[in-house]
């Protein structure tokens, strides 16, 4: 059987969920399960983040795949509703909602007896620089006190777009606008901090974190990775060897014939390739890992194989092929193809075997 598999490391994910507790130790945590749990499987990573405190999704259908899997936590669509008919469903199944623009604080107050009945909390989002979604500084102050006059409990929400930048000017912006808004909210919820901000601003935990890539063992930041921050990885995407081929001085490899030998060389075919998700542009050299040796990816990768160096490594037909994982960062590869580590894992594709 043609073997490209996706290990998710349980115990991982809850030391990374440990991690998060550890950091913010008065927040409650919102673990962010949204892409299907960044790739790794919603349905595994449920049962191994069952002490979290709720769980955040980017729209109604994960919310009711979690559901389905008859978990209970809370839920918040950091989205909100993209249509009246969503608001009814989503009270119905106790799913929370951000707001972050006038239509759907009217679908909102179209169902306000039913949400405010179920003790469902309104996240209400501040635009504070990032510019993509949510009430600007001068309207939100007024909607929040709108809201909690009708009886709603509020979060106040907003988005850092340079939390992994230590020194960004607009951060300082942000963090400003939000504390303005809380305090003249007052008292209410808050919650601004993803994995990059729960490490950069312990001050700003406040009520409730929402950490995404640190659950999964990889790194928001471009030059700390994983084991800087205390964080173990949760997938490990292996395949193997199909195949052993030698070649001679001057013989190419692959699609292109981008590859020309300058010395005799072992060649395995690894059955892994763009088809899988296994990204194929790569800008640096590409490696993967064989018993325990970073070997180099040789020519293009294809959709269903890729050529790996494997002079004098004596490997087999069969032999396990890390693709990333704890040997081989998924944060090193997506450096190596001019990308992130989110990227990678989220685009997965359904071909590889789960474990
Ligand atoms: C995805 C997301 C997060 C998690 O971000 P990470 O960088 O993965 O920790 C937090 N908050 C919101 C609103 C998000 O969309």
């Amino acid at each position: 059987m043609r073997q490209a598999t996706v290990y998710i490391d349980r115990e991982a994910l809850q030391y990374n969920l440990n991690r998060v507790k550890q950091l913010a130790p008065t927040a409650q945590i919102l673990s962010m399960v949204k892409a299907n749990a960044y790739g790794h499987g919603v349905k595994d990573c449920l049962t191994a983040l069952s002490e979290t405190d709720a769980f955040g999704v980017a729209c109604l259908e994960e919310a009711l795949e979690i559901r389905q899997l008859g978990d209970q936590h809370p839920i918040t669509l950091i989205e909100g509703v993209f249509s009246i008919d969503e608001m009814q469903l989503a009270i119905e199944h106790n799913v929370e909602c951000m707001v972050h623009h006038q239509q759907q604080l009217d679908w909102l107050y179209a169902h306000q007896q039913q949400y405010i009945a179920q003790n469902l909390k309104v996240w209400v989002k501040l635009n504070s620089g990032m510019n993509r979604i949510g009430f600007k500084i001068s309207e939100i102050i007024e909607v929040i006190q709108k809201l909690k006059a009708s009886g709603f409990t509020c979060v106040l929400t907003m988005h850092f777009a340079n939390a992994d930048v230590e020194n960004h000017l607009l951060n300082e912006q942000q963090k400003n606008q939000f504390l303005a808004v809380k305090q003249a909210c007052a008292p209410i919820l808050a919650s601004c901090c993803n994995s990059a901000a729960l490490y950069q601003w312990p001050e700003l935990n406040f009520d409730f974190v929402r950490p995404g890539i640190m659950l999964y063992g990889a790194s928001p930041f471009a030059d700390r990775t994983a084991a800087d921050l205390d964080l173990k990885p949760v997938m490990t995407f292996t395949a193997e060897i199909m195949a052993l081929n030698q070649i001679g001085v001057g013989e190419h490899v692959g699609y292109g014939s981008t590859f020309t030998a300058q010395k005799d060389t072992e060649l395995a075919i690894v059955s892994i390739g763009y088809g899988d998700g296994y990204p194929r542009a790569f800008i640096d050299q590409n490696y993967v890992v064989i018993n325990g040796k970073q070997r180099p990816i040789i020519g293009r990768v294809a959709m269903d194989m890729i050529a790996v160096d494997v002079t004098g490594l004596n490997a087999g037909i069969g032999t396990e092929v890390e693709l990333w994982g704890k040997q081989r960062l998924v944060d090193d590869v997506a450096k190596a193809n001019a990308t992130i580590g989110y990227e990678l894992l989220c685009r997965l594709s359904a071909r590889p075997k789960r474990k």
